[in-house]
């Protein structure tokens, strides 16, 4: 896994601790993901900074990293994953975007 909407690959990447090492985040799997250098940066508690979060069972993204944009880019801080490496998911998603934009077919 790697930066949202990000396509480094792995051997890119360092390890990132999705809850802060500073803060108590253990160096374990399950709180550690794959992330460029460049989006290693922009995870900060800045206004600016984005978050991310470890997708709970609650989501169909259980176990991947969600990546939260600053309030001033998405106010609502809703958590995205990176598709990039998933490309059935990426179809999907491109798909249904595509149809919202398109809307319902006239008769
Ligand atoms: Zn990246």
């Amino acid at each position: 896994m790697v930066g949202w909407n990000c396509d480094a690959p792995a051997a890119m990447c360092a390890a990132h601790h999705v809850v802060d090492w500073a803060k108590g985040g253990p160096t374990d799997l399950d709180n550690l993901a794959l992330v460029c250098d460049h989006h290693h940066a922009m995870v900060n508690d800045s206004e600016y900074g984005w978050t991310t979060v470890m997708m709970g069972s609650d989501s169909p993204h259980r176990g991947r990293v969600g990546w939260i944009a600053p309030a001033v880019i998405d106010p609502t801080r809703t958590p995205r994953v990176n598709e990039k490496h998933h490309a059935g998911e990426r179809v999907a998603t491109s798909i249904a975007a595509r149809c919202h934009q398109w809307g319902p077919q006239a008769a």
